[in-house]
């Protein structure tokens, strides 16, 4: 199947004529093609932005707020084709497209088509001066949304939908490994009145269409969700040009287990938060830190619950793991679990390829532990993002927060205890954006979301991602007495 860029409204072809191959994982094998976009597509998104500005910004918060949540509606009656389309372009379980992904990207919608509607901004009484401030927050423009290919319509909607919710008017990418479910989501908006231009999809390479976007002078404001390595050279692009950037980037985040935690539950949700997605999700905890007196317990009873993840065609209900995203991400995460041994690691569980009957090419990989014994080498340093975990021991609560925090990356932990003191102090002292006390990825929408060091700048989620998608501007009202 082909797909198409969304500008104006519209389903049209790249300027340029080019593609690129979209993979079915699952398969290995090319199902369609996406749009390659050049720089005049982009900018061409953007002249249908910029012309959907006056009149979106000054539509009602009341009108806005109904046309997301018909998006919302229309998500969810449409939720068997978007999970299918999400699993197939992406390698994941269809059971978890359904049950998270699609659902989650609707929920974007709903929640910022309520959040705009309670949203508000402060007021300064200048007690003595007889003047009276207060703080207009306006949409800033047209503005950009980049986002990667784990989860792919769950990330891009927790983007365009509080920016289109502010007032804005978008041009947007996906990834380009994943570019369906977006491209699903324009017949959508259409569907649902969403006005032309307010929202615009092109597809293409981070290289040619994503720095397009980045650096077009007149799109102020940059959210981008990736690697820290992309992150980093869109800042470098983008900062010159003051533009607004909300970076949200990889993690190498700890799973810190203490003796005294219920037990039973830190396994199953240590089965999850290691393996879910195919270990490809920027929270999964791939460092767990385990107290030595239930460290060999742990490493047998883990092992024994990773062993009963099946790994299989992801449109199989049984099926737990699915596909790795493509060929070249699949040879990375194994090239790690190949150096393992030089740097003095132990595979105790997994570590190869499987092969699924009838997806022979498939980008197949076991669940994988691997117990390390120093928490420098790269294996606990680098994000791999993949079904790959490393388990190690700590004495006491000192060591536990040192090895923790001993990375270059602070996006989220996870922390196993019921000893109220400890939660406090390591709540406090832990280097993250979210820490999480027995239990993993419990999200509200009203929270700040985003990460600290090389996890990238800025926070999403609730009011704040309302208040990175406008710009504060300071009335000062002088009324002598
Ligand atoms: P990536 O950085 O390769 O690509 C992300 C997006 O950026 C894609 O749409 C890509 O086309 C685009 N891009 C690439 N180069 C660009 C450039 N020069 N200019 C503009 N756009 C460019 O990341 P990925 O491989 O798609 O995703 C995996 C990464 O995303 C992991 O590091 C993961 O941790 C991170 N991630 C972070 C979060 C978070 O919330 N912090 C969530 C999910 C994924």
């Amino acid at each position: 199947m082909n797909i198409q860029n969304y500008i104006n409204g519209e389903f049209v072809n790249p300027i340029n004529g080019e593609y690129i191959d979209n993979y079915n994982p699952s398969k290995g094998e090319i199902y369609g093609q996406t749009p390659n976009s050049s720089k005049e597509d982009v900018e061409s998104a953007y002249q249908a932005a910029k012309t959907a500005f006056p009149s979106w910004s000054n539509t009602t918060l009341e009108e806005r707020s109904k046309i997301l949540l018909k998006i919302a509606d229309l998500i969810l009656e449409k939720l068997e084709v978007l999970a299918t389309a999400e699993s197939k372009d992406n390698g994941k379980p269809i059971s978890l497209a359904k049950q998270v992904d699609i659902p989650r990207a609707a929920s974007n919608f709903q929640f910022f088509a309520n959040a705009i509607t309670q949203f508000s901004s402060e007021a300064h009484e200048s007690v003595g001066l007889n003047a009276v401030n207060f703080t207009l927050r306006q949409p800033i423009g047209v503005v950009g949304c980049i986002s990667p290919w784990n989860l792919p319509l769950y990330l891009f909607t927790w983007k365009i939908a509080p920016a289109i919710a502010a007032g804005n008017c978008v041009v947007a990418k996906p990834s380009e490994i994943t570019p369906m479910t977006a491209y699903l989501l324009g017949e959508i908006c259409n569907e649902a009145g969403l006005p032309k231009g307010v929202l615009n999809i092109v597809h293409g390479l981070g290289t040619s269409t994503g720095q397009a976007i980045v650096a077009h002078p007149n799109i102020k404001a940059i959210s981008f969700t990736g690697g820290t390595k992309t992150g980093a050279h869109i800042a470098s692009v983008a900062a010159p040009m003051f533009k607004k950037l909300s970076l949200e980037l990889g993690g190498k985040n700890p799973n810190i287990i203490f003796a005294d935690c219920d037990y039973e539950k830190m396994l199953a949700t240590t089965v999850r938060s290691s393996f879910a997605n195919q270990g490809q999700i920027c929270l999964c905890g791939s460092r767990i830190f385990v107290e030595e007196k239930i460290y060999e317990q742990f490493k047998i009873d883990f092992i024994k619950k990773v062993a009963e993840l099946k790994v299989g065609n992801p449109s199989a209900k049984d099926t737990n793991m699915g596909a790795l995203v493509s060929a070249a991400h699949l040879a990375k995460v194994k090239s790690y679990i190949d150096g393992a041994k030089l740097e003095g690691g132990k595979i105790v569980f997994g570590g190869n390829k499987v092969t699924v009957e009838n997806c022979e090419n498939g980008y197949y990989l076991q669940p994988t532990i691997i117990e390390v014994f120093d928490n420098k080498c790269s294996l606990n340093q680098e994000e791999i993002f993949g079904p790959v975990v490393t388990i190690i021991s700590f004495k006491t609560d000192e060591e536990a927060l040192q090895l923790a925090n001993d990375v270059p990356y602070g996006l989220s932990a996870t922390l196993w205890t019921n000893n109220l003191n400890r939660t406090m102090q390591f709540s406090k002292q832990l280097q993250t954006g979210i820490v999480w006390v027995n239990t993993w990825m419990l999200r509200d929408l009203r929270t700040p979301f985003g990460g600290v060091k090389n996890s990238g700048v800025g926070r999403e989620g609730g009011f704040e991602a309302l208040r990175f998608f406008t710009e504060p501007k300071n009335i000062c009202i002088y009324s002598p007495s």
